[in-house]
C-alpha cells in the first residue's frame, strides 16, 4: 500500500512514510485505502499481535517490511492490553487497560512499533552503505512522549535519542521517566517551556549541516508507525467482546492530539464490530467546538489535571477531517466531550469509592463521559473506557483523592529505582548544538 499527504496528495511507500514522518508538503500521511474486515476473518487470532497481523498486513504489503511484521508487533506487544469488566457497573461497562508497558502509557504501544521498524529499516542497509554515524532521534516533549521513546529506542544499536523537555515543568515521576535511560539517550532540560523545545527540534532540523551530521529522524505522535498500532488493540478488544457476546462495543477515547482516537475511528471503518466512538477531552475544547460549530479554530492549549491531553491544537485533525470528512459529515459518526478538572477529580473520588478503581486523570475524562451518557445509550450495548495511563504516574493528583497511596507497578518501580542524568541549556540553537556535537 502507498501512502498520500494530507495536502499535495502526493504519496510515499510505508518506508519512506515510517522514515520521513512528515509529507515534503508538510502534510500527514494517511493510507490510501482503508482495507475492509469482518471479524470472520481474525477467527483463530487471539492474542494482539495475532490480530494485528491480520489487520496491517494490507499497509504492509509489498514493503520491504512486510516479512517483518509478526517480529515487530511481538516486539511491540511484549505486554498485555487487558479488557476488564468493571464489577458493580450498573451496565455493561469495561475498561480497556492500555498501561501496562514500560514507561505506563499508551504511547508505548505506538513507539515500540516504530522503533521496531525503524530499527528493520536500518539493518536492511548493506554493510557498505551503512553509516558510521547512528540516526538521532530528537524528541520534543511535554511529559508522556518523551520517556516512551526513549524506552523504545534505549540499547538500540544504531539509534540515539536526544530528548528535550522543559524545566520544571514536568512532573517528578515524568522527569525520572525522561532521564533514568543513559546509554544512548540523552536528556536535555531546557530554560523554558514545551514551545522553546519544540522550536529548538525545528530549528535543530532545519540546520542542514547539524541535520545531516547527525542523521535526523523524528519520533512524534503524526508518524503513521505511531498511528497503525493503535488500531490494534481496539481490534483485539472488540473482537474478543464480539466472540463473547456477538455484540459491537462502542468505544469512550481520552484524546489530546487525537492519535488514540484516530485509531478506533480507523479500527472501525475496517470492519471491527465497534458501534459509537466518543472523544472525552480535557477543558481543551477545539475538538467538541469545531463538532458543533462546524469551524475549525486552533487555539492556545490550557493546562490541565490531565496534561497529556493539553492540545489546543490536536494534530490528527488533519487527518481525521481528510479519511472520513468535516464537521457535518463526522457529527454522524464520531463526537466529542469536554471533562473540566473539577469534574476529573470529582470522577477519579467516586470511582474508588464505588468499585474500588484507581485511575489517572485522562482515563477519568472516560469514565465520566460514560457516566453522563443517557441512560438509553449506556444500556442497549457495551461500553468500553479506554484506561491511557497508570494512575501511579501522577500520584500527586490522584492520592489526595483517594485518600491512599496508588501501588506502583513493577516496570514503573524498576525505572523510578535508576539513577538520573541530564543536561541543562538554555532555549537556543547553539546549545543543543554543542550538547549534539559533544556527545555524538
Ligand atoms: C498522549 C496521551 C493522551 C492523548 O492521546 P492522543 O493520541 O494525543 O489523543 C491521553 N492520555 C495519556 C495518558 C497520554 O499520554
Amino acid at each position: 500500500m502507498r501512502f498520500r499527504s494530507t495536502r499535495s496528495g502526493g504519496s510515499a511507500d510505508l518506508v519512506s512514510a515510517l522514515v520521513a514522518g512528515l509529507a515534503p508538503d508538510g502534510g500527514l500521511y494517511v493510507p490510501e485505502t482503508l482495507p475492509a474486515f469482518s471479524p470472520e476473518d481474525f477467527d483463530g487470532a487471539e492474542t494482539p499481535a495475532q490480530v494485528g497481523e491480520i489487520l496491517l498486513a494490507p499497509f504492509f504489503a509489498g514493503s520491504a517490511l512486510a516479512d517483518a511484521l509478526p517480529e515487530v508487533l511481538a516486539e511491540t506487544f511484549g505486554f498485555d492490553v487487558p479488557l476488564r469488566p468493571v464489577d458493580g457497573a450498573s451496565t455493561p461497562l469495561s475498561v480497556l487497560e492500555l498501561f501496562h508497558g514500560p514507561t505506563a502509557a499508551f504511547k508505548d504501544v505506538g513507539a515500540r512499533f516504530l522503533a521496531a521498524c525503524l530499527q528493520r529499516i536500518e539493518d536492511a542497509r548493506g554493510a557498505d552503505e551503512r553509516p558510521v554515524t547512528p540516526v538521532t532521534i530528537l524528541v520534543a516533549t511535554s511529559g508522556d512522549t518523551g520517556g516512551a521513546v526513549a524506552a523504545a529506542f534505549h540499547r538500540r544499536p544504531g539509534f540515539r535519542v536526544v530528548v528535550l523537555f522543559p524545566l520544571g515543568m514536568v512532573s517528578p515521576r515524568q522527569q525520572q521517566q525522561l532521564t533514568c535511560w543513559g546509554d544512548n539517550v540523552v536528556s536535555v532540560a531546557v530554560r523554558g517551556n514545551f514551545d522553546d523545545c519544540q522550536r529548538l527540534v525545528k530549528s535543530a532540523f532545519a540546520d542542514a549541516e547539524l541535520a545531516g551530521r547527525h542523521r535526523f529522524s523524528s519520533a512524534n505522535s503524526i508518524n503513521i508507525g505511531r498511528l497503525l498500532p493503535q488500531s490494534v488493540y481496539y481490534a483485539h478488544a472488540a473482537l474478543a467482546h464480539w466472540r463473547e457476546r456477538g455484540e459491537a462495543s462502542s468505544v469512550i477515547v481520552p484524546t489530546g492530539n487525537l492519535g488514540n482516537g484516530l485509531a478506533a475511528v480507523m479500527a472501525r471503518a475496517m470492519g471491527l464490530p465497534m458501534g459509537d466512538v466518543v472523544f472525552a477531552t480535557n477543558a481543551n475544547r477545539t475538538i467538541a467546538d469545531y463538532l458543533e460549530e462546524g469551524e475549525y479554530r486552533a487555539r492556545p492549549s490550557v493546562r490541565t489535571l490531565a496534561s497529556a491531553m493539553d492540545v489546543g491544537d490536536p494534530s490528527n485533525m488533519e487527518r481525521l477531517r481528510n479519511l472520513f470528512g468535516e464537521a457535518d459529515r463526522l457529527r454522524g459518526s464520531v463526537e466529542a466531550r469536554v471533562v473540566e478538572d473539577d469534574v476529573i477529580r470529582e470522577q477519579i473520588r467516586r470511582d474508588y469509592a464505588h468499585y474500588g478503581l484507581i485511575e489517572c486523570p485522562h482515563t477519568a475524562t472516560a469514565m465520566h463521559v460514560w457516566e453522563t451518557l443517557p441512560a438509553e445509550r449506556r444500556e442497549g450495548q457495551h461500553w468500553i473506557a479506554v484506561a491511557t495511563a497508570h494512575a501511579a504516574k501522577f500520584p500527586e493528583v490522584v492520592e489526595p483523592l483517594i485518600g491512599t497511596s496508588v501501588p506502583v507497578p513493577d516496570a514503573l518501580a524498576d525505572l523510578l529505582a535508576l539513577p538520573t542524568h541530564y543536561e541543562e541549556i538554555e532555549p537556543a540553537p547553539t546549545a543543543l548544538g554543542r550538547v549534539l556535537d559533544a556527545d555524538a
